[in-house]
């Protein structure tokens, strides 16, 4: 072998170690931009911007009117009433709902107590404002609770007195009115119903009753028929226009 073979054998192992030495270097490099390069890394899932999109839930509706008197029905709706010992018709501004004297009477809506007593007509009564300037009156209660004054507020279901037959009244039931302003509204319109605003309130179709005369049957004339004297109690007829109501 001579000096130039023996150095180009050399060579040869050197630039085959070289060769080796720089593929290593090229997978290794090329193995490393695969698995940690962030350019590689798989797409960002898309559920983020999916869940990103769903609007959000709607607010609660501003007004939740419940029942006065929860599982009993009206028994004398709102309209024009003729009493039996009536010579003529007049308005009933509310609803009657009968039911066993005891039973609970509550707030249909949130609201603060804005009068609560007794009147010769009415006889126990409570009274409550509401947002979107209305008020729900309860009347002929049997008892009015120890917390239900003037000043309180309440939420819709909290108990304001029980069912009785004060004042002058048939039997036991409650008189149940909802008005707005002095408008006398159907309480059938709400009770039981959701608005989401103020604007969605019934209050022109509440407001209407028809023109037609109901007369209405009732067991026996309420003791106070006769009575006759008007009073007013801030804008409220206290007396002689809810005989028998
Ligand atoms: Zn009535």
């Amino acid at each position: 072998m001579s000096l130039a073979a023996h150095g180009g054998m050399r060579h040869f192992w050197v630039e085959g170690l070289l060769a080796i030495a720089l593929t290593l270097c090229v997978v290794t490099a090329a193995y490393a931009t695969t698995v940690f390069s962030p350019s590689a890394a798989p797409p960002e899932p898309t559920y983020a911007k999916v869940v990103a999109q769903v609007p959000p839930p709607p607010p609660p509706p501003e007004f939740q009117f419940g029942e006065p008197v929860p599982g009993h029905a009206v028994n004398s709706p709102f309209g024009l009433r003729k009493m039996s010992w009536e010579k003529h018709g007049r308005l009933h501004h509310g609803v009657d709902i009968a039911a066993p004297a005891g039973v609970k009477v509550v707030a249909v809506e949130d609201g603060v107590i804005v009068r609560s007593g007794s009147s010769p007509s009415y006889g126990r009564f409570v009274e409550v404002k509401h947002a979107g300037g209305l008020t729900s009156f309860y009347a002929h209660l049997g008892r009015i609770e120890k917390a239900a004054r003037a000043g309180a507020p309440v939420s819709a279901g909290t108990v304001i007195g029980r069912i009785g037959s004060s004042g002058i009244s048939t039997g036991p039931h409650l008189h149940f009115e909802i008005r707005r302003g002095e408008t006398p509204l159907n309480p059938v319109a709400f009770m039981g119903r959701e608005f989401a605003t103020a604007e969605d309130l019934p209050l022109k179709s509440a407001a209407y009753y028809p023109k037609k005369v109901r007369v209405a049957q009732a067991s026996r004339p309420p003791a106070g028929k006769r009575q006759t004297a008007v009073k007013t109690d801030g804008g409220r007829v206290m007396a002689s226009l809810e005989v028998g109501g």
